[in-house]
């Protein structure tokens, strides 16, 4: 019984987080309060009732309708609190509960948040990112991967991409990324450390390039360039952070086996 009772804890509990996860998508970037008033209509302004507000479901059974005024209700409330769902229970069987599972599960939070707030206002606010980037480096010096790897981390996150980004900004003449992606990759390696970083790096590289490129082939109207870079790093750090073993696992046989083509491997 306990065997399913812990992860059924964590799923409740991740929803109940992704139900605030949406308040601060939605306030953040309009300055609103996050803590003041409590869940409302944003359009008709009432204040919602306990049944109003349970995860997912509530949105189901009412439709996604507000009941008072009948305006949508976006799709983003139960997808948000759904993948927060899913966030919780992968942290409990990644890392059980350890001290790290709390690092990762605030770690996974904020990228929830910030790709979706990415996704709607392309902004990645410094309320994220600034502060994560302090507490990824602290809880690492007591923590995997440790100071050291959080600090050549931080640095390669935050530094590397800029110089690419500076070089590709003189030759071609306009802004590939922008200041935000810097310091969310900043923040990635703070907590992830340097080799997790750089595979995120990497890894968003080409989800940018096989989602972008096929929502460009899709719609022929230039929807890629519209599509922010930080909602890939966002998912490239979710996937490396949850599944650091196979992902570098793959990285290393992938190396291996170019250097094997290319001749140099042994
Ligand atoms: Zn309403």
């Amino acid at each position: 019984m306990t065997g399913v009772i812990a992860p059924l804890f964590a799923v409740a509990f991740g929803l109940v987080l992704g139900s605030f996860l949406n308040v601060v998508i939605y306030r953040l970037p309009r300055n609103e309060s996050i803590a003041w008033p409590g869940s409302h209509c944003t359009s008709c302004s009432r204040a919602l009732s306990w049944y109003e507000n349970i995860p997912v479901v509530s949105w189901t059974v009412l439709r996604g309708r507000c009941r008072t005024c009948g305006s949508r209700i976006s799709m983003q409330y139960p997808i948000v609190e759904a993948v927060t769902g899913v966030l919780f229970l992968a942290g409990y069987e990644a890392f059980g509960l350890t001290p790290l599972l709390p690092v990762r599960l605030l770690f996974g939070c904020a990228m929830i948040v910030l790709f979706a707030i990415d996704l709607e206002h392309q902004i990645l606010p410094n309320e994220i990112t600034l502060p994560g980037i302090a507490v990824g480096f602290v809880a690492s010096v007591f923590l995997p991967p440790g100071w050291t790897s959080s600090l050549i981390g931080l640095l390669v996150g935050g530094l590397f991409p800029f110089l690419i980004a500076e070089l590709y900004a003189r030759v071609r003449g306009r802004e590939g990324m922008g200041m935000g992606d810097f310091k969310m990759l900043a923040m990635v390696g703070a907590f992830l450390g340097w080799p997790i970083v750089w595979l995120t790096l990497i890894l968003s590289c080409v989800l940018g390039i096989v989602i972008g490129g096929g929502a460009l082939v899709i719609s022929r109207r230039g929807l890629a360039t519209r599509i922010p870079f930080g909602t890939f790093i966002a998912v490239a750090a979710l996937i490396c952070a949850y599944a650091e073993g196979p992902v570098l696992r793959l990285y290393e046989q992938a190396l291996r086996a170019y250097l094997t083509w290319a001749g140099l491997g042994s």
